[in-house]
């Protein structure tokens, strides 16, 4: 048997780092066995679904490199066939009309709730208000006693009382399907094979296992996955900080380190933690999902960031960050100077929007200095350093990483100092600030011209 598994997003707001992980997983276990991922919309809410909100679910797919197989099903397309369905159910006797109206089902709840019972619908309402022509929903007939028994392959057998589960509507009075009828004619119509989702849904896997019986449909197996909570083990959610994965992409993550890290979140495999795309492929499956919920750990999705970050190669971060300098209005350019600046950057930088916010020297003009630095290194006891590197530097013909450092030892050396009481005022002067890469490196990427006319706007600031 081929693996079909599907990711059934509601298009009714970002995609989350728990939604992704259960995409991701879907998508491993596809691709793990040479079988289909497909993407259907979720998306009979029609207040809450929206073109924007779908857009951003599939940029954030797309940008995490989850290719799905054919094109995306749509459940708003798919109404009649739910209608059909529904009427199969009539017909064959499984499921039958109600006349009860909302209105009437929540004063029966209210009444209920007044008097502290336990609210069930009951099959004998059904009639009330019947008549050609009224509005009815359809309702499935569920069995009064017994269990049912749903087998998870994280988690084994689950049994469900289904005394509990009363005669849920499936088709409601304005024709619309509910939740739990769409997604199992779906799932059945596309045969898919595994459903992999979040374990919130288990309490619907009964229900949907009785629409299955109830049509003669084959059941596909179902493995359900922890939620993600917060440091504080309750579910994560915005009070957390960022959980849309578009806010980590605008946050400088690269998709390496989010599919690493949200696999690792719930998957194991010995004490591993780095695993490019390719290995996880290779190494994934359901054995090695935990069973207890996974904590969300932002420095340590930081950490991994960072490592993805080391390893990339040069030209490849160029690309990213590109876009992003010249958004701030940098008129950074694909060349040679960008990538020393990545080789200088690279191993200070956690994220991509850290190369941009520690290269604005090297674009733009140093127009003030931090105060504690230029209190402390722009003064009357500097101002014969700086003249002396001022001097050396413009004598240098071939501004080369070597001369320049040749150039600075000299100073070094005529003036009888130790290197660090040169290089902050330097690095002050041409910075702005007390840190950077190598001063050397610094002199060598900003250029001869730059250097010389920063150190004498240094000078004159004294
Ligand atoms: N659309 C549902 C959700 O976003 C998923 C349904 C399912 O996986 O069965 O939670």
């Amino acid at each position: 048997m081929s693996v079909k598994t599907r990711f059934a997003p509601s298009p009714t707001g970002s995609l989350h780092l728990g939604g992704a992980r259960t995409a991701i997983f879907n998508w491993l276990f596809a691709r793990h066995h040479g079988g289909e991922f497909v993407l259907r919309i979720e998306d009979t809410d029609q207040v809450r679904s929206t073109e924007e909100s779908l857009n951003e679910i599939y940029d954030s797919m797309k940008w995490l490199g989850l290719d799905w197989d054919g094109t995306p099903i749509k459940q708003s397309e798919r109404l009649e066939l739910y209608n059909e369905y529904a009427n199969k159910m009539l017909e064959s006797g499984k499921a039958y009309k109600c006349y009860v109206t909302p209105e009437q089902l929540a004063d029966k709840r209210k009444e209920a709730q007044d008097k502290g019972e336990f609210f069930q619908y009951k099959r004998e309402w059904a009639d009330e208000n019947s008549g050609p022509d009224k509005p009815y929903s359809i309702r499935i007939l569920t069995p009064d006693t017994g269990e049912i028994e749903v087998h998870d392959i994280l988690r084994g057998k689950i049994s469900f009382d289904a005394g509990e589960i009363d005669d849920f509507i499936i088709l409601r009075m304005d024709g619309f399907a509910t939740y739990n009828f769409a997604v199992v004619i779906d799932d059945a119509l596309m045969e898919l094979t595994h459903i992999i989702r979040g374990d919130d849904h288990l309490i619907n896997t009964p229900k949907q296992q009785l629409i299955y019986d109830a049509l003669g449909f084959n059941l596909p197996e179902f493995a359900h996955v922890s939620m993600i909570h917060g440091a504080d083990k309750t579910k994560l959610s915005k009070r957390h900080g960022a959980t849309s994965v578009g806010a980590y992409r605008d946050d400088g993550y690269l998709p390496e380190a989010m599919i690493n890290y949200l696999t690792r979140l719930g998957w194991s495999f010995g004490d591993e933690e780095i695993f490019s795309k390719d290995e996880l492929v290779e190494k994934f499956t359901l054995d090695n999902v935990g069973k207890s919920p996974a904590v969300f750990n932002p420095e340590k999705l930081q950490w991994l960031n960072a490592h993805y970050i080391k390893e990339k190669p040069a030209k490849e971060i160029a690309e990213l960050i590109l876009p992003l300098m010249n958004g701030k209005g940098y008129k950074a350019e694909d060349d040679d100077k960008l990538l020393k600046i990545i080789e200088q950057l690279r191993e200070r930088s956690k994220t991509l929007n850290d190369f941009v916010s520690q290269s604005s020297y090297f674009y733009n003009d140093v127009n003030e200095y931090e105060e504690k630095a230029r209190n402390k290194f722009l003064t009357e006891d500097t101002r014969p350093v700086l003249q002396a590197l001022s001097g050396k530097l413009s004598s240098v013909e071939n501004f080369t990483y070597d001369n320049i450092q040749k150039a600075l030892e000299e100073v070094v050396e005529e003036l009888d100092l130790k290197f660090g009481k040169i290089a902050q005022p330097m690095r002050v002067a041409l910075t702005g600030g007390t840190v950077s890469p190598g001063i050397g490196e610094v002199i060598e990427i900003l250029g001869k011209e730059v250097v010389i006319s920063r150190i004498q706007k240094a000078i004159d600031s004294i």
